[in-house]
C-alpha cells in the first residue's frame, strides 16, 4: 500500500497550508462569544473558503465546485484540522445537502440551491428524526398530503440541529401509508421561513441548545422541492445517510490524531504522563487513533472505486464516536477531582458534548447492525 502523495498532491497540500496559515481566525477571537456570533463567525470562514475556492472541492465544477479528487479533499481537510481551522457553519448542507442535490436533484434543482450552500448565504438542516423515529427511520409519522401543485405538511421532527438558523430542511414525508413503511415515503426540501414552521430549542447537556424540536402545522411546500421521486424518498434518504457517516467518517479520522495529541499535552501540563497506568491508557488512544486513520485511507479508496461512501463510514464514525469519548474521560479523570468543576481548557466541555457522539448519526448499536450485515454478510437483525 503506498500512502505517499503524488508531486501535485504535494503542491496542493503546501498551497493549502500556506492558505490556511495566514487566513485561519485565531482561536482568541472566538473566546467567550454567544452561539449566534459563533455561527456569523462560522459563517464569514465559510464565505473565504468559498471565494478561495476551497469549498465542495470534490464537488464538479459547474456546480460551484473544483472536480477535485477526494485525496485532494482530504489533504485539504487534514490541512484545515491541523490549522485549527473553525468548521464551516453549513456543516450539513455541505456533508449532505449539496452530494444529495447533485445526486437526485434536477438541472433546475442544482442551478438553485448549490450556490447559495456554498457560499452560506442559506444553511440548512436535517428533518429526519422523530419522537417516535430515530434509528427506525422508517416508522416516521410526518405527513405530506398531496394537494396537487403543492404538498401541506404536518407533523414534529426532533434533534434537528442548526434548524433555528436554517434556510433550507431535507425533510422525509410519509405521503402513502404501505404495508412496507419505507415505501410511500417523499424527500421535501422545506423552506424553513415558510408560514407554519415553528422552531423550538433544546439544550444539551453542555448547556448549549445547538438542536430543535421543529413542528409543522399546515406547511405548503411545492412540489418543485421534492427531491428525487414521490413516494421513493428513502432511497433519497439512504444517499443521504452515507454521505453524513462518509463524510463525516473522513474528517472524523484526522480529528482523532489530534485529540489524542491534545491529550498527551494535557496530561504533561498536569505532571501525569510519567505515570504507568497513564501512559498505558495514552498509548492505547494513540493506537486507536492511528487504526481510524489508516481505515479513513481505505474508506478514500472504495470510495474512489465506487463513487458512493461504503459501510467504511459507518466503522469510521463507530471508532471515533467511542475512542471520543473514552479520551475525554481520560482527559477529565487526569484533572482528578477538579475535572467536575472546571473546564480544564475545554476538556469538561469535550467530555460532555461527546456523550452525543455515540448517538448522532446513527447509534453505536445501529452502526454495529449495519456492520454486522454489510461488511460481515450476518443475517440482518430484523
Ligand atoms: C447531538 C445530536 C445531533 C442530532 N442532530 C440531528 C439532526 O440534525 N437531524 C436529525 O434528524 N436527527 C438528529 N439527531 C438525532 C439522532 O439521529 C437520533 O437521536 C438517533 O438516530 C437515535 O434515535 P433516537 O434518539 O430516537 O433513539 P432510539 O432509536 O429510540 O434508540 C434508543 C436506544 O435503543 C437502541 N436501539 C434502537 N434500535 C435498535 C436496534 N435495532 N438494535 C439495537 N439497538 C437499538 C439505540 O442504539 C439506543 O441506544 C441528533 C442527535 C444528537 C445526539
Amino acid at each position: 500500500m503506498d500512502f505517499d502523495l503524488t508531486p501535485s498532491e504535494r503542491e496542493f497540500q503546501a498551497e493549502a497550508r500556506a492558505w490556511l496559515k495566514a487566513n485561519v481566525p485565531r482561536e482568541e477571537e472566538s473566546d467567550g462569544e454567544g452561539l449566534a456570533a459563533g455561527i456569523e463567525r462560522r459563517r464569514a470562514w465559510q464565505r473565504k473558503l468559498y471565494d478561495a475556492g476551497y469549498l465542495g472541492l470534490a464537488w464538479p465544477k459547474e456546480y460551484g465546485g473544483r472536480s477535485a479528487t477526494l485525496i485532494e479533499q482530504m489533504i485539504f481537510n487534514n490541512e484545515a484540522i491541523l490549522a485549527r481551522a473553525p468548521d464551516p457553519v453549513n456543516v450539513i448542507g455541505l456533508g449532505m445537502g449539496g452530494p444529495v442535490v447533485i445526486a437526485h436533484g434536477t438541472e433546475e434543482q442544482k442551478a438553485r440551491y448549490l450556490k447559495p450552500l456554498l457560499t452560506a448565504d442559506e444553511i440548512w438542516c436535517q428533518g429526519f428524526s422523530e419522537p417516535n423515529a430515530g434509528s427506525d427511520l422508517s416508522a416516521l409519522q410526518t405527513r405530506a398530503e398531496d394537494r396537487g401543485d403543492h404538498y401541506l405538511v404536518n407533523g414534529q421532527k426532533v434533534w434537528t440541529s442548526l434548524a433555528h438558523v436554517a434556510k433550507w430542511c431535507m425533510l422525509v414525508t410519509r405521503e402513502r401509508k404501505e404495508a412496507n413503511p419505507r415505501e410511500g415515503l417523499t424527500y421535501l426540501l422545506v423552506d424553513m421561513e415558510s408560514p407554519g414552521v415553528e422552531v423550538r430549542p433544546l439544550h444539551q447537556i453542555t448547556g448549549d441548545p445547538e438542536f430543535n424540536e421543529v413542528f409543522f402545522h399546515d406547511v405548503k411546500v411545492p412540489k418543485s422541492q421534492i427531491i428525487g421521486q414521490p413516494g421513493h424518498g428513502w432511497e433519497v434518504a439512504i444517499t443521504t445517510l452515507m454521505h453524513e457517516r462518509g463524510t463525516l467518517g473522513l474528517a472524523l479520522a484526522t480529528r482523532a490524531q489530534i485529540t489524542s495529541g491534545e491529550l498527551l499535552e494535557h496530561a504533561r501540563r498536569l505532571g501525569r504522563s510519567r505515570e504507568r497506568l497513564v501512559r498505558q491508557r495514552l498509548a492505547q488512544h494513540w493506537i486507536e487513533a492511528k487504526t481510524i486513520q489508516l481505515n479513513g485511507y481505505r474508506a478514500i479508496t472504495a470510495t474512489m472505486r465506487t463513487g458512493v461512501p461504503g459501510p467504511e463510514g459507518s466503522f469510521l464514525k463507530l471508532a471515533w464516536s467511542e475512542l471520543n469519548q473514552r479520551m475525554a474521560e481520560t482527559a477529565v479523570d487526569l484533572m482528578g477531582p477538579m475535572g467536575q468543576v472546571e473546564n480544564g481548557g475545554g476538556w469538561q466541555y469535550a467530555f460532555l458534548r461527546s456523550r452525543g457522539n455515540t448517538i448522532e448519526a446513527g447509534t453505536s448499536e445501529i452502526l454495529r447492525n449495519i456492520l454486522a450485515e454489510r461488511v460481515l454478510g450476518l443475517p440482518r437483525s430484523r
